[in-house]
């Protein structure tokens, strides 16, 4: 029997540490806000930013929220991240993804002044981390590392495999399990006999984005299980990228889907709005 990993326990703890210092930080008069951008009305995004906005207002920050038409253009939106940009009060910019069509990501990710990226999405920050600096780490694998290093796995010199290559997961992953000292391999779509891969692994991180694709055959007896993925299954319930009623007897340890991965980002958003507030 797996040990299960409890996202929803270790971003709580995080949030209440996150509270407890941006009270310090307040106390020697250091503060700020996130502001949180979305453009149009696309339902899962609008959870997504209540979720962000609730959660600055539990650890103590101010929240600014900018509710734009789907109809709002490139330039506009750019002229608005310009003017964030140059408010010293705003310490953190988000822009919710995806954008509709008429606007390129791309852009909008590099308009944001890296000490304001909040999200670690900007070539620069990728940069920081790829060779070690300072800078805001992509929030989703920094949230992993987190989950593993609280509930006790051990990461230097494991071999850790990561399925998926993508700038927002897959990738920053890898780099991260590198800078903690993990023997790491990437795959991706045109991986070989991803099975044998997989079965290598002391930690097998799924970020592939298919529903329930990884079942036994995967899994090295032990190893430890984190599953990024977030689908509804047939009946409409969450599910991951990995089988969880098979993985788990093999598993030393496994996120579950729902109460996983998905907690550990917004936590680790506002772990990184809190260092920017700290920077100043
Ligand atoms: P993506 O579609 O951008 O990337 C998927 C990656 O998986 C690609 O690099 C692809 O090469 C690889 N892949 C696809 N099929 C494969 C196969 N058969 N064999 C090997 N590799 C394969 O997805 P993403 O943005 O990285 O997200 C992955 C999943 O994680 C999605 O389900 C997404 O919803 C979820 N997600 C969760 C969180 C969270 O906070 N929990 C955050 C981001 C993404």
């Amino acid at each position: 029997m797996a040990k299960i990993i409890d996202g929803k326990k270790i971003s709580q703890q995080i949030k209440d540490e996150l509270k407890e210092k941006v009270a310090k930080l307040k106390e020697q008069g250091k503060t700020g806000a996130l502001a949180v951008i979305q453009v149009g009305e696309d339902p899962a995004s609008s959870v997504y930013v209540r979720n962000k906005k609730n959660a600055c207002a539990y650890i103590g920050i101010e929240s600014l929220a900018y509710e734009l038409p789907e109809e709002t253009t490139e330039d506009e939106l750019l002229a608005l991240i310009g003017e964030l940009n140059a408010k010293e009060q705003v310490k953190g910019i988000l822009v919710q993804l995806p954008l509709p069509q008429h606007i390129c990501e791309d852009k909008v990710i590099r308009a944001i002044s890296p000490r304001k990226d909040v999200d670690g999405f900007h070539p620069q920050s990728v940069g920081a981390m790829t060779i070690g600096e300072p800078g805001f780490l992509s929030c989703t694998p920094a949230g992993i590392v987190q989950l593993l290093k609280r509930s006790g796995a051990e990461i230097a010199g494991k071999h850790c495999v990561v399925i998926g290559r993508s700038n927002i997961v897959g990738k920053p992953m890898s780099l991260l399990m590198l800078r903690e000292d993990a023997t790491v391999t990437v795959t991706h779509s045109k991986t070989q006999d991803l099975a044998s891969v997989c079965r290598q692994a002391d930690i097998l991180i799924v970020a592939m984005g298919k529903p329930q694709f990884i079942g036994k055959e995967y899994i090295k007896e032990g190893a430890v299980v984190i599953d990024v993925g977030i689908h509804r299954d047939e009946n409409n319930k969450l599910c991951g990228d990995v089988k969880f009623a098979e993985a788990e007897p093999v598993a030393s340890a496994i996120t579950p889907v729902p109460g996983g991965v998905g907690p550990m980002t917004i936590a680790m958003l506002m772990s990184n709005c809190v260092q920017s507030i700290e920077e100043g």
